[in-house]
């Protein structure tokens, strides 16, 4: 799958609720980047395998878990909220490193997913609290469109991604050349976010198999 992807784009392998000898073959086949979304799966997979994997963050994010996945992540994928970009900054301190992270936006249809609308983003990067962190670094943004069939309408959200993109890259990040990071398309839709600019694609399905949620 790796080859199929233009230089621009960086597959994230999302080895979420599968073992972590599924993780070491992928590893074994050159694979480096992996996605974890829950702190209690992440932590032990990080320990066992290779010191060398570079581990996202990417699903929903609780405070009071942010301590244990820092010693691991190399970014955090899915910052939603201020209180979250908070304590992350927090923690990164406290261990002495900064910690890449991506703002998620709420690009789909369904109101469950999570993810910061424009306005909501705008006014924490222009907050006094966010420019006094020192130890978070933001690289760019991530987003899920809608689970559809309907290509044309993930399209437009992925779209609206890279938009929103585009108008941090040229505003509040004018200059930062860390920014340059579009997450976004999973095993269904990762073509049509590639057209449309992503930089990483998150894929599990489609490298792994089905997901036994039962485990
Ligand atoms: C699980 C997950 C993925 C991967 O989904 P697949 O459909 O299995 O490729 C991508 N992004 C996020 C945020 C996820 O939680």
């Amino acid at each position: 799958m790796r080859a199929q992807l233009p230089p621009s784009v960086r597959l994230v392998a999302v080895s979420k609720f599968h073992p972590a000898e599924a993780v070491q073959e992928a590893y074994e086949a050159g694979q480096r980047l992996f996605g974890e979304s829950h702190a209690q799966e992440l932590v032990p997979k990080a320990r066992m395998l290779p010191s060398d994997i570079e581990w996202h963050f990417i699903g929903h994010l609780q405070t009071n878990k942010v301590k244990q996945i820092i010693p691991y992540v190399a970014c955090i994928q899915s910052v939603d909220s201020g209180r979250l970009l908070c304590e992350i900054d927090k923690q990164a301190a406290r261990a002495g490193r900064v910690v890449d992270v991506l703002l998620q936006f709420h690009i789909a249809r369904e109101e469950t997913k999570s993810g910061f609308t424009r306005e909501e983003c705008l006014e924490l990067l222009a907050s006094p609290a966010f420019r006094q962190m020192t130890s978070v670094r933001v690289t760019g943004v991530m987003g899920m469109a809608t689970a559809t069939d309907d290509m044309e309408q993930v399209r437009r959200e992925f779209h609206t991604l890279k938009a929103l993109f585009e108008e941090l890259r040229q505003t509040v990040f004018a200059g930062r050349a860390e920014f340059c990071e579009i997450s976004m398309g999973m095993s269904h839709d990762w073509p049509v976010a590639v057209e449309e600019g992503a930089t990483l694609i998150r894929v599990g399905t489609a490298i792994f198999g089905q997901r036994d949620y039962g485990k």
